[in-house]
């Protein structure tokens, strides 16, 4: 089933993200994780692409797994910097031999190499989507940044290269992780004025540990609203707290989306089944 048509349904939609293993020697752990959120029944459920490529097996494994297994539809990241035209072209043959048609098409973060760039073809998210258009058959999602991404000076311009992508033949945007609602409703404000109109998902991230907290906000230069850090100081230093309070943090801020119109939802589950049950079972009469 294609992700534009479970996100454009009257269900409001909750789904899933989870990575893919680094290497073989963990890859049963992580399918067995990856499983357990499977059988939550989310709407869909999407699986990352390693930088650099190192990974991009996995993801169409555990992508193929979980939709064959659980008859979850799959949406397989799909990263090109650092990759070849010919590198890009094998991955799109070996997501749709898995029989995946939604794609989440993505630059990927910049190698700490990538002055060399030696042998890249690719630059920008953007030219993937074209390539993933002439390609033909995929459902094609691309990412956005409430906050503006993190190489932008200006959100003005970062706003205007979405536009540019969407226009390349994106069907659905999935963001970045925000802490204030109030983020994304003026981003969607904003985007809509630029004449971007395809349906956007909410990506939330529960946090549910205070050390996560450093590498989320160096790696998405998001704001941390003061209320968010008082639950970090009171409950931090002990986990099980810290997991609590995290789960009902996002279970409010997705409660308030669905309140106020933003029927797609995507939680940042980091591979964790329990704290995607909780969730799942905090919004059972609402998501059913
Ligand atoms: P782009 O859309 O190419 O944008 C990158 C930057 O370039 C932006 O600042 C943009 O404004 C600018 N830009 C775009 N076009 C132009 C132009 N023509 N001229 C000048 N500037 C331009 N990374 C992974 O490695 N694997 C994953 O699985 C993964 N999943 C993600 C899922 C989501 C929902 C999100 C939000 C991010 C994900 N990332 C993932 C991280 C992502 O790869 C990085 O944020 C990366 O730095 C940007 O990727 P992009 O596809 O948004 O790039």
């Amino acid at each position: 089933m294609r992700v534009i048509d479970i996100i454009t349904g009257e269900k409001p939609s909750l789904s899933f993200e989870v990575f893919p293993p680094k290497t073989s020697d963990n890859f049963e752990s992580i399918r067995v994780a990856t499983e357990n959120i499977a059988g939550l029944n989310p709407s869909y459920m999407s699986v990352t692409y390693g930088a650099g490529g190192g990974t991009s097996r996995f993801t169409v494994d555990i992508a193929a797994n979980i939709q064959k297994k659980f008859n979850v539809p799959a949406l397989a990241h799909l990263s090109c910097i650092s990759s070849t035209h010919q590198g890009v072209r094998e991955q799109m043959d070996a997501i749709r031999a898995a029989g995946i048609e939604n794609v989440l098409a993505l630059r990927g973060d910049l190698p700490a190499d990538a002055a060399s760039g030696n042998g890249w073809d690719y630059k920008y998210a953007t030219e993937l989507v074209r390539e993933m258009v002439d390609y033909g058959g995929f459902c094609i999602g691309a990412a956005c940044y409430p906050e503006g991404h993190p190489e932008s000076a200006h959100q003005k311009d970062d706003i205007a290269y979405l536009k540019e992508k969407v226009d390349a033949g994106c069907q659905f945007l999935v963001t970045q992780m925000f802490f204030d609602n109030n983020i994304l409703y003026n981003f969607l404000y904003k985007i809509r004025e630029a004449g971007i109109t395809v349906p956007v998902v909410a990506g939330i991230m529960p946090v549910t540990n205070a050390r996560q907290i450093g590498r989320i906000v160096s790696l998405s230069g998001c704001a941390l609203p003061q209320r968010f850090r008082y639950i970090v100081d009171r409950f931090g230093s002990d986990d099980a707290a810290m997991r609590q309070a995290g789960i009902a943090y996002a279970t409010e801020q997705i409660v308030d989306l669905y309140a106020n119109g933003i029927n797609a939802v995507h939680v940042y589950s980091m591979n964790n089944a329990h704290v995607a049950a909780k969730i799942q079972e905090n919004l059972s009469d609402i998501v059913k």
